[in-house]
């Protein structure tokens, strides 16, 4: 099997997933293309989440011909996602998108895609066979075997027609499925893996469904880009996505958030206390560990493991830094004692790597 390591690198924008590169996190917007302030509006949003590149529906001539202005307005590679009429990827590759998505059991015929690959192969613009249960060609068995063997034949004719610059996926609504079929997917190519459990719903379901399956085929070594997909705001499938390569090691962005469940022997509102950090410290990209606690059976404890972390006690609370007590305050002083400091931490590490870059450029 092709682990991430080994997998080949393929660049999309300024971007490199594969090869071993950081499991780039990705989404896709849920607005109409062809609003393009809307949708350029929803990939900032996603962009500050830590969205690495973002896939946008082609369903239309206008939503084509939006595409390079949504690019021009944004950060992150684009991606265009092609359905049934793949004469919209000839417009997408004039708009300059980073790479396209084609779906196999969506392609009305073989003449078109080979012009269409030619067409990407010619601008050196990646593409996805992302095979999607839902609409797997009734030619294959609708099982983990056929999921597989329907990439297979079209990265086959892919390559044959003398392209390789590819990235593939295999998503089903069944996360066990999902996990079987790309590890299959991944012992026979080298592409890129593109990891995701497709329609896995919204809320708290979607979520778990979409970590189970994340996690075991991340642990199991595949997937080089992940998308959670949700029912709702993408930028929630962002901020999951990290939450669970945070958990896995594999990537490090934002705040870890340690806090407990609260039993019989909490004296304070900690859920209040907690979604209110929580919102607060939304938009932190510096990897922190944050406690906060209900009590001081396993507060301080824990409070003092974590970079900085509150542990309450009745109408007081004691607010700890780097293990050290900082001091003991009332609930309110505490919450933003620990707020600001989190800011303040951030803000000075990002005014050091300017100092570095600038003194590194001075010096160059
Ligand atoms: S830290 Fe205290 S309040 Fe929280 S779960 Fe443990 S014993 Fe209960």
């Amino acid at each position: 099997m092709f682990r991430r390591e080994d997998t080949l690198p393929v660049k999309i924008g300024n971007i490199v997933i594969g090869g071993g590169n950081p499991v780039a996190v990705q989404s896709m917007t849920n607005t109409r293309t062809e609003d393009v302030t809307a949708t350029v509006y929803q990939i900032k949003r996603l962009e500050r989440a830590g969205c690495e590149l973002v896939r946008v529906a082609v369903p239309t001539k206008d939503s084509a011909l939006s595409l390079g202005k949504i690019k021009r307005n944004i950060s992150i590679p684009l991606i265009a996602d092609l359905h049934f009429d793949l004469s919209l990827g000839f417009i997408a590759l004039e708009m300059g998108v980073d790479k396209i998505r084609i779906n196999p059991g969506t392609v009305p015929n073989k003449d078109i895609l080979r012009s269409l690959v030619l067409e990407a192969k010619a601008r050196n613009v990646p593409i996805r066979v992302g095979v999607n249960k839902g609409s797997l060609p009734d030619t294959y068995s609708k099982d983990k075997g056929g999921l597989v063997k329907c990439t297979l034949d079209y990265v086959k004719l892919i390559e044959d027609w003398g392209y390789n610059n590819l990235v593939v996926s295999i998503k089903s609504s069944d996360p066990e499925e999902t996990v079987d079929a790309n590890i299959l997917l991944a012992s026979y190519v080298r592409y890129p893996i593109s990891l995701g459990v497709t329609e896995a719903g919204g809320g708290w379901r979607g979520i778990v469904k979409s970590s189970v399956g994340l996690v075991l085929a991340l642990k199991e070594g595949i997937g080089d880009t992940v998308r959670v997909s949700l029912t709702g705001d993408p930028v929630m499938e962002v901020r999951v996505a990290y939450e669970i390569l945070r958990n896995l090691g594999l990537r490090k962005r934002g705040i870890n958030l340690i806090a407990c469940p609260t039993c019989g022997r909490c004296q304070v509102d900690l859920e209040s206390y907690y979604k209110e950090i929580e919102s607060a410290l939304d938009d932190i990209t510096m990897p922190m560990d944050v406690a906060v606690m209900g009590c001081s059976v396993n507060g301080p404890g824990e409070a003092k493991l974590a970079d900085c972390g509150v542990a309450f006690g009745k109408d007081k609370a004691v607010f700890f830094v780097k293990g050290e007590i900082v001091g003991t305050f009332s609930p309110r002083e505490a919450i933003e004692k620990l707020i600001s400091y989190v800011k303040e931490a951030e803000k000075s590490e990002n005014e050091n790597v300017t100092a570095i870059l600038l003194s590194t450029e001075r010096d160059a």
